[in-house]
């Protein structure tokens, strides 16, 4: 166990890396979500949570090692519970760190079902290609007005997913919820990483698995053409059955 406990911390790189640390602790490999993994990439956003994607089998456990460690639980009065900020799917479950900030926890299979297990992913070495440290020295610095960049390495490890496989997922998304009120959101997102992180070091269009470029390439050259491909891309991966049922 940690001896983390939650009182009213603001939300910040080093509350992030004590929730990543204490679920990790627990036996629950954690990988960074939400726009708060954005803003790591230096994406500029506004950030109304710190989410996790953990295994499906272990939401319970996160939720309750959370609560017990001081995170507080959700209520009526709470922004979360106007659904008119629900413009993207609501995590499984989450707690408070005050009215406004959340912690979230997304199950895997909800969001990051084409990569392995987390349990099966080697975090000890620094080759998987799934994952990078938040410390990583190819993520971006901060830099004022360009998102909170990589995490000082002095804190906890925390992992996000690589950027490569994070774009992977966002278009997996988009294409699960397409036609969905979520669909613009994923195509927000997949447009901030073309815009800040494209080009980079971590991103680039060659990297991403064959079927995913032609969509990406013309959603990156706002060409109208994108929505063909992603007709095509949807079909593909229904076939190839890489598409799960969109989660309530
Ligand atoms: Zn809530």
């Amino acid at each position: 166990m940690t001896d983390f406990h939650f009182g009213g911390q603001p939300l910040n790189n080093d509350l992030v890396a004590s929730i990543s640390h204490v679920l990790r602790t627990a036996g629950i490999p954690n990988l960074l979500w939400g726009n708060y993994l954005l803003t790591v990439f230096g994406v500029p956003t506004i950030v109304d949570d710190a989410a996790f994607v953990v295994p499906d089998t272990l939401i319970e456990t996160a939720y309750s090692t959370l609560t017990d460690i001081g995170f507080i639980p959700c209520a009526p009065s709470f922004n979360c519970a106007r659904p008119y900020t629900r413009r993207c799917p609501p995590p499984t479950s989450h707690l408070h760190i005050d009215d406004n900030l959340a912690v979230s926890l997304h199950r895997k299979s909800d969001m990051l079902w084409a990569i392995p297990d987390l349990e099966d992913i080697d975090i000890s070495r620094d080759a998987d290609p799934n994952v990078v440290l938040a410390c990583d020295r190819r993520l971006p610095p901060p830099i004022p007005g360009r998102g909170r960049g990589r995490f000082s390495s002095g804190l906890d490890a925390v992992w996000i997913p690589s950027a490569v496989r994070y774009c992977e997922a966002l278009i997996l998304l988009l294409c699960r919820d397409y036609g969905s009120a979520y669909e613009d959101y994923w195509v927000v997102l997949l447009t901030y990483m073309l815009e800040f992180v494209d080009g980079t070091e971590l991103l680039d269009e060659d990297r991403l698995g064959e079927e995913y470029r032609p969509f990406y390439r013309a959603l990156g050259q706002a060409d109208p053409k994108m929505y063909t491909n992603l007709d095509a891309l949807r079909r593909g991966l229904s076939k190839g059955g890489l598409l799960s049922v969109r989660p309530d």
